[in-house]
C-alpha cells in the first residue's frame, strides 16, 4: 500500500488531559480553575503571561488552551496567533476570553486560528464548549477489528489504537477477519477498502450489512488510499458509517472514531433502556410478517429459534382468523396508535393479556416497516380483578348494611308508630294536667327517636348514594318558615327568639324543598341547643345569579356558646361533636352536621361555620336551585291540610284501610275518625283485594308487611282489575327505605306514607288524592277478611 502512513507518527496517550490557561488575574485563574474542575482527569497549567505561555507550550503539548484577552505583557489574540503560527499548538482548541466581543475582533481571531470567543461572564458556555473536546480525549474504550494488508502501516496503527485505549484485533486480510468478526463481539470495524487476498474490503462491507442487527448495525471505518468522490460514494451505499483518506492524520482519525463509537453507545443505551422497560419490540413488515424480535418479546411468547417470516397475527388470540389479521392490519397501517389490548398466545399456549402500540420506522428494502411494542399487562390485570373482586365485595357488605338498617329501621319504626300517634290522640283527650304532661314526656321522647332513626337512615342512604334529590317549583320563604317553625317551640321554651330575613329572592324556585328544611332544621335545631339567650336568624340570600338558577345561600346566625377555632375543621364530619363533652352536657349523635353537607353536595352546593367561642356561630350552605318555570302558588304539592279540610269536603267518603297490626290499626282509625270518612278494615292483602272487587272505594291505605298477602301483590292484583285502575292506593309502612318506595310504585301503588305516620302528611296525602279522584259514598263500616 502507498506510503506515507501516518502524519505525525504516534500520539501520545492521555490518561489525563491537560488544559492551560494564560489569565493575568489569579482571582479569575481561581475561578476558571473551579470551573473546569467538573471534569475528572484533567492537568491544569496555570500562567499569567505571554511569556510563559511561550515556554510552557513548547514544553509539551495541550489538548485545550483558554487565553485572556488581555495579559499584562500582551494582549490575548497575538499570543493565539503565535501559538499557532509557531507550531505550538497546532490542533488543540484555542479559545479566547474577552470582556468585550465584536465583529472585528471576531474575524481577526479567526483569521488568527482561534477555535472561538468567548465573553468572561459566560464561563459555562466555554465549560460546556470544552466538554466535547475533553471528553473526545478519554481513552477509547472499545474493541476494535482492524484489517489491512500493509504490514508497516497495520502495525503502526495497531499501536496508535492501543496506545488510545482501545482493544485491537489486527487482520492482514479480510478472509481471516471475517470467521473471528462472526465469533467476536466488536464495537468497531476499520478496513482498507483494497486488499490482496480472495475477499476485498467492499465485499467484508457488503457482508457485515447483510447481517441482522446488532453484529449487521456494527460500524465501519473504512481506511482508503485514494480521495475520488465517486469511490466515497460508493462505500457509502455499501454501509459504511465514515472513513478516512491514507496519509492518516491521527487527530482526525480518533475524532472519526469517537464520533462512531459515541453514537454505538448512545444506541446501546437506548436498547438497554427499552430492555429495562420490558417492552418487546418486534419490527414487522406492512403485512405483519415478522423481520425481527427482540429478547424481551421472545420470553413474552414463549418463543425462541426462528421466529422471522411467521406473522405476528399468529402470536394473538384468533378465535376469528381473519378478524385478528384485520385489527392488525389496521393496527398497523394506522402507525403510531397507543395502548390497545389484545391477548397473545405464550408458546405453552396461554393466553397473556397485552398492551399494544404500533409505530412506524424507517423504510428498508423498498417497504415499509413497523415497531410493534407489547407490554404485559398480566400482573396488572390480577391486580385490577382483586381490585373490582374487593369492589364487589364492598359493595356487597354496603348491600347488606342497608338491608340490616333497613330491618332495625322497620323493627323501631313499627312500635314507634304506636307510641307517636297514641301520645297524638292522647293529646287530644281532656286529661288531668299531669297526665298530659306525661304524655307531652312520651310524645316528645318519641319524636326524638324518630328523628334519630330518619338521621341514621339518611346518613346510610347518602353513603351508599341512595339518596334521590327532588327538583319541584318551591318558595325559599316557605322552607325557612317551616325550619322556624319546628324549632320555635323550644326556642321560646328558652327565651330565645327565632327571625327569618329572607332578600328579595323569586317566589318560586325548583329544588328540593323536603331536603332544603332539613339541611336548615339541622343547623336551626343546634343553633337552639346551643344558645341561652338571644336570637337565632334563619337567612337566605342570592348569591350568585345565572341565566337559569340561583345560587342560594343559608345560613343560620346564633349568638350561643361558639366553637373554639381547633374544632372547626372537623365539626362537618360524621359522628364529631366540638366538645367530647356535649354529649352529656346536650346530647347528640354527631350526624346532623354530616347529613347536612352530604346533602348539600347533592344539591351543587356547599357548607360552612364561622364562629367564635362565645359570641356565637353562623352555619351556612349554598344550593343551586333552577329558576322556576311560572309560579305555582297553589300548588297542591305544596299545601297542607288538616282532618278538618277533609272533614268539610269529604264527609262520609268510604274508604279501606288494609293493616294487620291492632295497635297500628286502631290508631289509623282514630286518625281517621277526626277526618270523618268511612273506614273499612282488611287484615290481610287477601281481603283486601276481595274487599276492593267488592266495593266501591275512593281510595285505599295499605301496608305491606302483612299476613297471607303482603300489601304488594295485593296492590298488584288490584291493579289488574279493569275497573280498579285508577283507584288511588296509598303504601302506610315502614319500610322506609328509597328501595321499598320504588317497589310500591312499581306495583301501581300511588303514593306513600311512611310509618309512624305524621298525622299531617297522612291527612294532606288523603285531601290531595281525594281532590283528583271520584268520590263514592257509603253509610257503614265494614269489616272485611
Ligand atoms: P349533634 O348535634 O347531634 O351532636 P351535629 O353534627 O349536628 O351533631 O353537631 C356536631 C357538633 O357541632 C355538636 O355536638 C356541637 O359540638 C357542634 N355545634 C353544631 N352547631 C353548633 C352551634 N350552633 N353552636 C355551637 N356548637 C355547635
Amino acid at each position: 500500500m502507498p506510503s506515507g502512513i501516518i502524519v505525525g507518527g504516534i500520539a501520545k496517550k492521555g490518561a489525563f488531559v491537560d488544559v492551560l490557561i494564560v489569565e493575568s488575574s489569579s482571582l479569575y485563574r481561581e475561578i476558571l480553575q473551579q470551573s473546569f474542575n467538573r471534569f475528572r482527569g484533567v492537568n491544569f497549567t496555570l500562567i499569567a503571561t505571554r511569556a510563559e505561555a511561550l515556554v510552557e507550550t513548547a514544553r509539551k503539548s495541550f489538548d485545550f488552551v483558554v487565553i485572556s484577552g488581555q495579559l499584562t505583557d500582551s494582549d490575548g489574540l497575538s499570543l493565539g496567533r503565535q501559538l499557532r503560527g509557531d507550531g505550538l499548538v497546532p490542533v488543540a482548541p484555542v479559545v479566547l476570553l474577552t470582556g468585550s466581543p465584536s465583529a472585528e475582533l471576531a474575524l481577526q481571531a479567526e483569521r488568527a486560528g482561534i477555535t472561538e470567543i468567548f465573553r468572561k461572564q459566560d464561563l459555562d458556555e466555554l465549560v460546556a464548549f470544552a466538554r466535547h473536546f475533553l471528553d473526545a480525549q478519554q481513552p477509547l474504550r472499545c474493541r476494535i477489528l482492524y484489517v489491512e494488508d500493509a504490514v508497516e502501516q497495520r502495525l503502526l496503527l495497531e499501536a496508535q489504537l492501543r496506545e488510545w485505549g482501545a482493544d485491537v484485533d489486527a487482520f492482514a486480510s479480510a478472509d481471516e477477519a471475517w470467521p473471528v468478526f462472526l465469533r467476536e463481539k466488536y464495537d468497531l470495524v476499520v478496513t482498507d477498502v483494497v486488499l490482496g487476498g480472495h475477499m476485498t474490503g467492499s465485499r467484508l462491507i457488503n457482508r457485515i450489512r447483510r447481517l441482522e442487527p446488532p453484529r449487521g448495525a456494527v460500524p465501519v471505518l473504512a481506511v482508503t488510499a485514494f480521495d475520488s468522490p465517486q469511490r466515497r460514494v460508493e462505500l457509502f451505499h455499501l454501509g459504511i458509517d465514515d472513513y478516512v483518506a491514507k496519509p492518516i492524520f491521527p487527530a482526525e482519525l480518533r475524532a472519526r472514531i469517537h464520533n462512531l463509537i459515541s453514537r454505538k453507545r448512545a444506541e446501546e443505551r437506548n436498547r438497554d433502556v427499552l430492555a429495562a422497560t420490558e417492552l418487546g419490540v418486534t419490527i414487522v413488515d406492512e403485512e405483519g410478517f415478522i423481520l425481527s424480535m427482540d429478547d424481551n418479546a421472545r420470553q413474552m411468547f414463549g418463543l425462541a429459534g426462528d421466529v422471522e417470516s411467521r406473522n405476528f397475527a399468529s402470536l394473538l388470540v384468533a378465535e376469528e382468523g381473519p378478524k385478528c389479521m384485520e385489527s392488525l392490519r389496521w393496527l398497523i397501517s394506522e402507525g403510531g396508535i397507543q395502548r390497545l389490548r389484545f391477548d397473545g398466545v405464550h408458546g405453552d399456549g396461554h393466553a397473556i393479556p397485552l398492551q399494544l402500540s404500533s409505530l412506524e420506522i424507517e423504510p428498508a428494502d423498498g417497504g415499509r416497516r413497523f415497531a410493534l411494542l407489547t407490554r404485559d399487562i398480566s400482573d396488572e390485570q390480577v391486580l385490577a380483578d382483586q381490585l373490582t373482586r374487593a369492589r364487589e365485595s364492598a359493595a356487597r357488605l354496603g348491600q347488606l348494611k342497608s338491608e340490616f338498617l333497613a330491618n332495625v329501621s322497620h323493627e323501631l319504626r313499627t312500635p314507634l308508630n304506636a307510641i307517636v300517634g297514641m301520645s297524638f290522640l292522647l293529646k287530644h283527650d281532656p286529661l288531668p294536667k299531669d297526665q298530659m304532661d306525661r304524655v307531652e314526656h312520651i310524645d316528645a321522647a318519641g319524636q326524638r327517636l324518630l328523628g334519630l332513626i330518619d338521621d341514621i337512615l339518611d346518613f346510610s342512604k347518602l353513603e351508599s348514594g341512595q339518596l334521590e334529590m327532588q327538583s319541584i317549583s318551591m318558595s325559599v320563604y316557605d322552607v325557612l318558615a317551616k325550619a322556624a317553625a319546628m324549632v320555635e317551640k323550644r326556642a321560646s321554651a328558652k327565651g330565645i327568639a327565632v327571625r327569618i330575613d329572607a332578600d328579595s329572592l323569586p317566589a318560586q324556585l325548583c329544588g328540593d324543598p323536603e331536603r332544603l328544611t332539613q339541611a336548615l332544621l339541622n343547623y336551626a335545631t343546634n343553633a337552639v341547643k346551643f344558645t341561652e339567650r338571644g336570637t337565632v336568624i334563619l337567612k337566605a340570600s342570592a348569591t350568585e345569579e345565572g341565566d337559569s338558577f340561583y345560587t342560594v345561600r343559608f345560613a343560620v346566625i346564633d349568638s350561643g356558646i361558639g366553637i373554639a377555632p381547633e374544632n372547626l375543621a372537623s365539626i362537618f364530619e360524621s359522628f364529631q361533636q366540638a366538645d367530647g363533652s356535649s354529649t352529656r352536657r346536650f346530647g347528640g349523635t354527631g350526624l346532623g352536621l354530616a347529613i347536612t353537607r352530604e346533602l348539600v353536595q347533592l344539591m351543587g352546593g356547599e357548607v360552612g361555620v364561622t364562629s367564635e367561642p362565645g359570641k356565637g356561630s353562623t352555619f351556612w350552605f349554598t344550593a343551586r336551585l333552577a329558576r322556576a318555570a311560572e309560579p305555582d302558588s297553589q300548588s297542591l304539592e305544596a299545601a297542607e291540610f288538616s282532618s278538618t279540610a277533609i272533614a268539610e269536603r269529604f264527609s262520609g267518603v268510604r274508604i279501606l284501610l288494609a293493616e294487620d297490626e291492632p295497635v297500628n290499626r286502631e290508631l289509623t282509625l282514630s286518625l281517621l275518625g277526626n277526618a270523618g270518612l268511612q273506614v273499612d278494615i282488611a287484615q290481610d292483602g287477601l281481603a283486601a283485594v276481595r274487599a276492593v272487587r267488592e266495593n266501591d272505594y275512593a281510595l285505599v291505605l295499605m301496608d305491606i308487611q302483612m299476613p297471607h298477602m303482603d300489601g304488594i301483590q295485593a296492590a298488584r292484583l288490584i291493579r289488574t282489575m279493569p275497573d280498579r285502575t285508577s283507584l288511588p292506593i296509598i303504601a302506610v309502612t315502614a319500610n322506609a327505605f328509597e328501595g321499598d318506595r320504588r317497589r310500591c310504585f312499581e306495583a301501581g301503588m300511588n303514593d306513600f306514607i311512611p310509618k309512624p305516620v305524621v298525622p299531617r302528611l297522612l291527612y294532606t296525602v288523603i285531601f290531595r288524592w281525594l281532590s283528583l279522584g271520584h268520590v263514592p259514598r257509603a253509610d257503614s263500616v265494614n269489616i272485611a277478611g
